[in-house]
């Protein structure tokens, strides 16, 4: 192809426009350009479809060859297109996870995306952040689906191993001499503070029959009514925290019911079930180099417990 500048050389992008402009077929199109045509006036406007006159020219490319590449470039386009959405899908189907991974330097939703290779497809999570712009995530953070789901599987299970471990030595600590007396001690302190109770509730019986007969103002009555209101609601707050501590003493101590039926009911498993997700994980962080930190939703829980311990062990040393 030649022209009066001289040779043009076929490059792809040449190529690619000779393909795409209907000009070359020999047609031209007027109005079709959103552009200004001159200065100060306005072009067809984005909205016109433009008007076709037909060989005002000598074509470059033939009128058929230039729409079976358009076909040809719309069955491509469905192709990639097409396949996008079924690795979607199929990314989509696979995250167990859902928002709870986060990238860890931006704190976004981390997406999972599939990658086909020779070996066969994988999937990875990357921050989505950093997809859109370097500048508000530097970072890809990116981390493969198994390796992610192998951390959390492993931060699962050492999690039920200390939990079950924990529950047996405090039931052992428990049953001990120290353990048994600290729980005849709480006892102790709460009948004590049952009995306050009925005292005040005795007091406060006796404070209406006062005032009928006169032996108090209403202003009086009222103040002190009040006033035994609330001593009776801090004596009930310190009776419910004293049987509370007192279970973490009783001989047949057992974690907290809802942790329990988790913790027993995914010992079996031996990978990452979407149950075992939904009820332990809270938020998987990723750093830059793939590093997973995994945060469960029975982290305090266990926390408590090995405190338990911790206590157990030192009261049994005093004594
Ligand atoms: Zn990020």
């Amino acid at each position: 192809m030649t022209g009066h500048k001289g040779c043009v050389e076929w490059t792809g992008i040449v190529v690619k426009r000779l393909l795409s402009n209907e000009y070359y077929t020999g047609d031209s199109v007027h109005g079709k350009t959103g552009g200004k045509l001159f200065g100060g006036g306005s072009g067809g406007g984005a909205d016109a479809g433009g008007y076709v006159v037909r060989d005002t020219h000598e074509a470059l490319v033939s009128r058929a060859d230039f729409d079976r590449v358009q076909e040809m470039k719309a069955e491509q386009a469905r192709v990639y297109n097409g396949k996008r959405a079924e690795g979607r899908r199929c990314a989509a189907g696979r995250n167990k996870f859902k928002k709870k991974v986060v990238c860890s330097d931006c704190g976004k939703t981390m997406y999972l995306f599939r990658a086909v290779s020779q070996e066969g497809d994988k999937f990875f999570y990357g921050c989505s952040s950093h997809n859109r712009s370097r500048k508000v995530c530097p970072y890809r953070h990116k981390v493969m689906l198994e390796d992610l789901e192998a951390a959390v599987f492993g931060v699962i299970r050492s999690h039920m191993d200390a939990c079950l471990d924990a529950e047996r030595l405090v039931r052992k600590l428990n049953a001990g001499r120290q353990g048994m007396e600290r729980y005849r001690l709480i006892s102790r302190q709460a009948e004590r503070i049952r009995e306050r109770m009925r005292q005040a509730a005795g007091k406060k019986a006796g404070l209406y029959a006062d005032f009928a007969e006169r032996l108090i103002d209403g202003e009086e009555y009222a103040a002190l009514s009040e006033r035994y209101t609330k001593e009776a609601e801090a004596l009930s707050a310190e009776l419910e925290r004293l049987l509370e501590e007192r279970k973490r003493y009783e001989r047949d101590f057992h974690i907290e019911e809802g942790w329990e039926k988790t913790v027993r009911g995914s010992l079996g498993e031996r990978e990452l079930t979407q149950g075992m997700v939904d009820a332990f994980v809270t938020r998987v962080s990723v750093d830059r180099d793939g590093n997973c930190e995994v945060v469960l939703a029975y982290d305090d829980m266990l926390a408590e417990l090995l405190g338990a311990v911790r206590e157990r062990e030192a009261e049994k040393d005093e004594g």
